[in-house]
C-alpha cells in the first residue's frame, strides 16, 4: 500500500475510532448491513491495496470472475453469515476502501453548514432510545464528514483516471486487472511511497516475485480453462 494512501486510512480510522468512543454509538453484533448496498463507491487508486492482497493470495481470478456474473452493485467481497445477508463481514477488512472505514461513525455538513450525524438506520433502530437521546446533541468535534474525507482521500491518491467514483465492484475490477496483469507481465512495480502510475515518478524495477507470478499465473490459467468459451481459444 502507499504511504499515502495508508495515511488517508490510518487518518479515517482514527477519526472514526474517536467519533465511536465519543458517541458512544455501537453496531449491533454482526451486523454488516451496509456492506449490502448497492451504493457503495470506491475509486480504483482505493482498491489497489485490496487488489494486491487479492493476487498474493491467489484469489484475483476468482473474484473478478464473481464480479462478471454479479447480478448486482452489492460488494463481492462482503461474507455474509445469514440467508437474509443482513448478517456478515467484510471479507478484506483490513485493505477495504475509504468510505467502507466511514460507516456508521461518521456525519455530514447540514444545508445550514452545521455537521450532523449520518445516522445509521440499523444502528438506531437496535439502540433506540440511546441513540436517539444523543442525536439531539452537537456531534462532537471529532466527527468525520464523509465528504471532506472522500475528497481529501481520493483528490491525494493516484491519477485523475483512478480517482473516479464508482461502484465498487466496478473500481474493484479495474485494480483487479491491472493489478493481475502487472503481477503475470510487468517488470514495473508501484513506488511504496508514491500512489502514482503514470510511470513517470510512480514505479520501480520489479524485483523477481516468482511466487507471485506462478500464483496469478496459475489463476489466470485456470480461470481462462473453467471459462464456457475455453475451447474457441485453441
Ligand atoms: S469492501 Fe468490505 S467493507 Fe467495503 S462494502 Fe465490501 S465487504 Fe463491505
Ligand atoms: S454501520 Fe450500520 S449497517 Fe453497518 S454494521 Fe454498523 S449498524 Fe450495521
Amino acid at each position: 500500500m502507499s504511504a499515502t494512501l495508508r495515511k488517508a486510512f490510518a487518518r479515517i480510522d482514527a477519526k472514526t475510532a474517536a467519533a465511536k468512543a465519543a458517541s458512544g454509538f455501537q453496531c449491533p453484533p454482526g451486523c454488516g448491513k451496509c456492506c449490502t448496498s448497492p451504493f457503495v463507491e470506491a475509486t480504483e487508486i482505493e482498491c489497489v491495496p485490496l487488489a494486491r492482497a487479492l493476487v498474493e493470495q491467489g484469489r484475483a481470478s476468482a473474484v473478478l470472475e464473481r464480479i462478471r456474473l454479479a447480478e448486482s452493485n452489492t460488494c463481492v467481497i462482503y461474507e455474509p453469515t445469514t440467508p437474509d445477508g443482513s448478517k456478515g463481514q467484510c471479507g478484506m477488512y483490513e485493505q477495504r476502501p475509504g468510505l467502507c472505514r466511514l460507516f456508521g461513525f461518521s456525519g455530514r455538513k447540514s444545508d445550514q453548514g452545521m455537521p450532523e450525524w449520518a445516522a445509521c438506520s440499523h444502528m438506531r433502530e437496535q439502540t433506540a432510545p440511546d441513540m436517539e437521546a444523543a442525536l439531539q446533541e452537537p456531534p462532537p468535534a471529532c466527527m468525520p464528514i464523509i465528504a471532506d474525507e472522500v475528497f481529501a482521500l481520493r483528490s491525494n491518491s493516484g491519477r485523475p483516471d483512478e480517482q473516479i467514483p464508482l461502484p465498487i465492484n466496478e473500481a474493484l475490477g479495474r485494480a483487479l486487472s491491472k493489478e493481475l496483469t502487472r503481477a503475470m507481465y510487468s517488470s514495473y512495480v508501484r513506488d511504496d511511497d508514491e500512489e502514482g502510475s503514470d510511470g513517470s515518478s510512480g514505479r520501480q524495477p520489479e524485483a523477481p516475485q516468482q511466487n507471485l507470478y506462478d500464483r496469478a499465473y496459475a489463476a489466470a490459467a485456470a480461470a481462462v480453462a473453467a471459462s464456457p468459451n475455453a475451447d474457441e481459444l485453441d
